[in-house]
């Protein structure tokens, strides 16, 4: 039975749900996810249509500890996700690599969160889904990060949009997940889960720690 998950459009998911049935196989679908709180949900609504592989590309993420922190609350809540609904979500999980992704984003430090320099960190996420799913002959790929309040999901789906010109095979998954109970539902799934204190890169991680600092009573 259709569920009306109004954050995904009704006609892509009637569209998907009447290939599925006629095929008798779900369609694949590779989705960035930037960690558990912000995936779990996207999990929830994705898993009746899709087969769904879990794209954990961040290499954003500094220092490692904080990447492997956000990568084993993932692992744990899919390994839990899988084993209590009998599903077979998957994670995939590409090489780390800081050093490189930080040179590409080396102007974020001179520009605020959520501007210009984070819509090419989103695109570069957004795109090795698209190449995840060119490689790996995938129908839809996507993103989660929609789900965030930080984040702008008509930026997201403009870029997700973009990129699928140049992937003429792969349709992009438009999302809103932040609407219509995305954003409570995410926060009853992962109210025991780590949160993260900062986005992610060098940059948002020092902007965390000085307003740490800041936030310190005087003595
Ligand atoms: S603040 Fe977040 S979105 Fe922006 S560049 Fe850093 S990691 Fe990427």
């Amino acid at each position: 039975m259709l569920v009306n998950y109004y954050n995904l459009s009704q006609a892509l998911l009637k569209q998907v749900d009447e290939i599925n049935k006629q095929t008798g196989i779900k369609r694949k679908l590779v989705i960035h996810g930037c960690c558990a709180p912000c995936s779990c949900y996207p999990i929830e609504v994705l898993d009746e249509y899709f087969d769904v592989t879990i794209l954990y590309t961040n290499s954003n993420i500094y220092p490692r500890e904080e990447y492997d922190i956000r990568l084993n609350e993932l692992v744990d809540y899919i390994k839990t996700y899988n084993a209590t609904h009998g599903s077979d979500v998957k994670l995939v999980v590409p090489t780390y690599d800081n050093v490189s992704y930080t040179k590409l984003i080396k102007d974020r430090g001179n520009h605020r969160e959520g501007g210009e320099i984070c819509f090419k960190c989103y695109e570069m996420r957004i795109r090795d889904a698209f190449e995840y799913a060119k490689q790996h002959h995938f129908d839809y790929a996507g993103t989660v990060m929609s789900i965030s309040r930080q984040k702008s999901s008509s930026k997201l789906n403009e870029i997700g949009l973009q990129l699928q010109k140049e992937y003429p095979n792969i349709e992009f998954l438009i999302a809103d997940f932040k609407k219509k109970g995305g954003q409570n539902r995410r926060d009853e799934l992962s109210k025991d889960m780590y949160r993260q204190k900062y986005c992610g890169c060098v940059f948002s991680y020092q902007e965390y720690l000085k307003r740490e600092e800041q936030s310190k009573p005087a003595m």
